[in-house]
């Protein structure tokens, strides 16, 4: 039987926020029976899911709807520069739609408009699970939306609006969703994964018959339930924090936070108006690692930003020494159209910003190294992400996908191996970013 399911290209960009956005989205269309295409050509329409957070970011957009435009013509806008919808009908007319950062609705209703569904909905069949982006094996899992702090480098909560928690028994029973259906590892999102709740003022919701309150530590306890691997994203360090290392210690979840510092001096930081006391940060990593000495540590940092002087940045650098930070990621600072700390004095030259961004990342990478090298000769849990005629790509419960570092396993028994395997390894190597193992009994 022919084919004739109306075709829906989708371009994702940006973060894993916008990337859980474009899930939604395929999965209700396909619920629908649309048929999702990788290409343009074969498109009856194509969604553009934007990223506004950098102008980079925004540039990266600008370029990715003209090609669409170019190569299809029948572009509907969605995502964080959806709310700039003038300056995409200035650049791109033709675009059939634009809307904002999780309009689900809005994007269904616009390519309703663009392409008709084929067929009657309830006679179409999705997974329970929904469907996923990301490789089988792993998924993320957005507990919230927007955000309430106020950084003055940052417009999200501007783009995405104000702190919105989904209920705990949702989250449980998404992920309870995923687990069955294959998923070995959630990767816990949101703009403020420590806040979240707060909104709702940790109300219960249930789960298995059972009240969970939306709070930080209770959905990290239940989903450590799960059997998967829990890691989790944009935490930040608020005292409850330290409530949760526990749960690492004990392997309910993966010892791993990720914690998007950007800086460590106090006067940038106040600045920055970031949230929460860093003052004693230090002290805390130092407990965190007594309770949990498996702990890996995952940090952004910005480089910079306006009024950020030489001894402001070395002084970043010696708290990174001291911190032991094990992956980190830097931005050199960007004056985002919209934000408060355009307006800041002191602006730093782009040399100085991309000299400090080299130093920065040599001492990420040193400390990574030595921290690399002190996992050499144990033997520890991976999961496989891929597998060729080689051997086998992997990860440690340190590193999560994309971002981080990969074990990979170079021989015969691995190539037999299938993603989502999670299996044991000795480390045998590595070097500042990956590690290499040979596989154990
Ligand atoms: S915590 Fe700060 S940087 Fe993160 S989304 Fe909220 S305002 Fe932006």
């Amino acid at each position: 039987m022919q084919n004739t399911s109306p075709k829906v290209g989708i371009v994702s960009l940006g973060c894993a926020k916008a990337l859980v956005d474009s899930e939604r989205i395929v999965t209700r269309l396909t619920a629908e029976g649309y048929e999702i295409t990788g290409s343009y050509e074969g498109a009856d329409v194509v969604i553009v899911n934007t990223c506004g957070f950098l102008d980079s970011a925004r540039a990266e957009s600008f370029e990715a709807i003209g090609e669409a435009m170019a190569r299809n013509g029948r572009v509907i806008v969605t995502g964080c520069m959806g709310v700039d919808e003038f300056g995409i009908r200035d650049a791109h007319p033709n675009v059939l739609a634009v809307t904002g950062p999780h309009q689900y609705e809005a994007v269904v209703h616009a390519v309703h408009e663009a392409v008709p569904p084929a067929h009657d909905p309830f006679l179409d069949l999705v997974p329970p699970e929904g469907l996923h982006l990301t490789p089988r094996h792993y998924a993320f899992l957005k507990i919230s939306e927007g955000c309430n702090n106020k950084c003055s480098f940052c417009i999200i909560p501007d783009l995405r609006g104000k702190l919105d928690s989904r209920p705990a028994g949702d989250v449980l029973g998404e992920a309870e969703r995923l687990v069955s259906a294959g998923v070995k590892e959630l990767l816990v999102i949101s703009q403020d994964t420590s806040a979240y709740g707060l909104d709702l003022k940790y109300a219960k919701s249930e789960w298995r018959g059972q009240p969970v309150a939306a709070r930080f530590l209770d959905l990290a306890t239940a989903l450590g339930e799960l059997g998967a691997w829990v890691r989790m994203h944009y935490v930040y360090p608020y005292p409850h924090v330290d409530d949760v290392i526990p749960l690492m210690a004990e392997g309910k979840i993966l010892p791993y936070l990720d914690i998007p510092f950007q800086h460590a001096h106090p006067d940038v930081l106040r600045a920055m108006k970031r949230p929460a006391d860093q003052a004693k940060v230090l002290d805390r990593i130092a407990k965190w690692r007594e309770i949990c000495p498996d702990l890996a540590i995952r940090s952004t940092f910005i480089v910079g930003f306006p009024g950020e002087t030489e001894e402001q940045f070395e002084y970043l650098l010696d708290w990174m020494e001291e911190a032991q930070i094990d992956r980190a990621g830097a931005f050199k600072y960007e004056n985002v159209a919209g934000a408060p700390s355009r307006d800041l004095p002191d602006q730093v030259p782009e040399e100085v910003k991309e000299q400090r961004w080299q130093r920065l990342m040599e001492t990420q990478m040193a400390i990574s190294q030595e921290r690399l090298a002190t996992r050499i000769g144990r033997i520890i849990e991976v999961i496989v992400d891929e597998v060729d005629d080689e051997g086998a790509v992997a990860r440690s419960k340190w590193d999560a996908p994309e971002v981080d570092g990969c074990v990979f396993i170079d021989s015969e028994d691995a190539t037999k191996l299938q993603p989502g395997d999670i299996v044991r390894v000795e480390i045998d190597e590595a070097d500042e970013t990956d590690l290499w193992g040979t596989l154990v009994g």
